[in-house]
């Protein structure tokens, strides 16, 4: 069973995501906790890359790559998406199939929505081709179902002190592009979506995902 937790950052994925393998684990059932970027090591090193840049690798400045150093760090639109789609296909191979050939519930932070909803709607990359890149990476491995924690980035924001720099280098339009995309999509496959207004309070959220989970393990 295939679960991934989606939604614009500070939305409160993680702390949803952490109370479900709570409940799997006490249901007697492997629970596996993973996450995009970075569920796997070659994921890691794309995931600095990603989201702190060339700086993250002071090695390369001993190889003597300064110039690479200097300029490296604005990674163009396209090689963003493709450092996503390499990222999954190696955590979707190394990490989420393996577990669910084992029969554990895989819990993922993150996976193809995020790629669509920042890659595609953040940055208006074709949504066409993210979608490709993503299938390709992934062979078409999709969750059962996606739990979507829907804000007002704004809202989310005042959470995120540690995370204000991003903020201020994507700008409000880029987020809520973002929202808005996650919101399309999950509207447009209620089977697979479930919208949770993550306004609510942990424990309202964590009754409807609750609910949601047996329900979904009962069928
Ligand atoms: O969820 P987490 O905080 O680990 O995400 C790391 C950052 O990567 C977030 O700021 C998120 O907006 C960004 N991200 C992205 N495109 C994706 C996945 C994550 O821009 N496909
Ligand atoms: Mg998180």
């Amino acid at each position: 069973l295939f679960i991934t937790f989606e939604g614009v950052d500070g939305s409160g994925k993680t702390t949803q995501l952490q109370r479900l393998n709570a409940y799997v684990m006490s249901l007697g059932r492997n629970a596996l906790v993973t996450r995009e970027p970075g569920g796997t090591s070659a994921g890691l090193v794309i995931r600095e890359l990603l989201l702190h840049g060339i700086s993250s690798f002071p090695s390369l400045a001993v190889l003597g790559a300064s110039d690479v150093v200097e300029h490296g760090s604005d990674l163009n639109d396209k090689a963003e998406a493709l450092l996503y789609a390499a990222d999954r296909a190696q955590h979707v191979n190394e990490v989420i199939r393996p577990a669910l050939d084992r029969g554990d519930v895989v819990l993922c932070d993150r996976y193809i929505d995020s790629s669509l909803a920042y890659q595609a709607g953040g940055r208006e990359l074709r949504d066409s081709k993210i979608l490709d890149i993503s299938t390709w990476a992934t062979d078409g491995l999709m969750p059962r179902r996606t739990y979507l924690m829907d804000m007002d980035p704004a809202e989310s924001h005042k959470r995120l002190e540690h995370q204000l720099d991003r903020i201020e280098v994507e700008g409000s339009d880029f987020q809520n592009r973002t929202r808005e995309r996650f919101l399309e999509l999950a509207q447009g496959d209620p089977q697979r979506y479930l919208i949770i207004d993550a306004n609510q309070s942990v424990e309202a959220i964590w009754q409807i995902v609750h609910d949601d989970f047996d329900a979904l393990i009962a069928q």
